[in-house]
């Protein structure tokens, strides 16, 4: 019964943390300051503000498949992770995002193995996994040979480095990362043995996120453009 347990842990919270932190709560009630933004995967296992023991208040989240900022397209379609961007950069003046990629994601296991049948019939999905097309392109190009495991693995990495380059497409991102008010970020949480590593673009690598290197990246990142 899995709404019976979900209405129980409710009941804890409310029990619990809400009564134990009605100012805190009280607080949030009247306004949002998040400094940081997040687009994370809607992958069920995956959750940044758990893996990062975040407080309410503190990410302005974005959940889509397989964690993808899609280019600045102004065309009166319905955009909501770009409506999300919007509004984080703009009405909220988040002055980091963060792009939080996952190990072992379905989403990019769909983009690598996909099919004509998935192109014929697209449905949602892999219209949307084509954000990172050039990304699986480049894999390939690189890891045609290796098992499907390195090739998946790459193909995380090179699919936050274009939502990395998508992010600068939007005018308003660019601006703020050029004036150093916005910094951008790459990082791939892995469940196997609970690390983020996190891109490095001096160096082009992803490497273990530790507090000196965030702090290193905090500076650089303003540099990328
Ligand atoms: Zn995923």
């Amino acid at each position: 019964m899995p709404l019976r347990r979900l209405t129980q842990g409710l009941r804890e919270f409310q029990q619990q943390t809400f009564a134990q932190r009605r100012a805190f709560f009280a607080q949030l009630e009247r306004e949002q300051r998040p400094k940081v933004m997040m687009i994370a995967c809607s992958d069920s296992r995956i959750d940044p503000g758990i893996v990062l023991k975040a407080e309410p208040g503190e990410l302005f989240m974005v959940r889509n498949v397989a964690n993808l900022v899609p280019p600045h397209l102004p065309d009166q379609q319905h955009h909501g992770t770009s409506a999300a961007l919007e509004f984080g950069v703009n009405g909220l003046h988040v002055e980091h995002i963060i792009i939080f990629g996952h190990a072992g994601c379905g989403g990019i296991r769909a983009l690598l193995s996909r099919d004509r049948t998935e192109v014929d019939h697209p449905g949602f999905i892999h219209p949307w996994l084509n954000i990172a097309d050039e990304a699986r392109r480049r894999t390939l190009l690189i890891a045609r040979d290796r098992p499907v495991e390195e090739q998946l693995r790459l193909l995380e990495e090179e699919a936050i480095k274009t939502s990395l380059a998508n992010l600068l497409t939007f005018p308003w991102i660019e601006a703020g990362v050029a004036e150093g008010r916005l910094r951008v970020h790459g990082w791939l949480f892995d469940l196997h043995d609970g690390e983020v590593r996190a891109y490095v673009p001096t160096k082009n690598t992803f490497e273990q996120l530790t507090p000196e290197l965030a702090a290193e990246l905090s500076v650089l990142a303003g540099e990328m453009t």
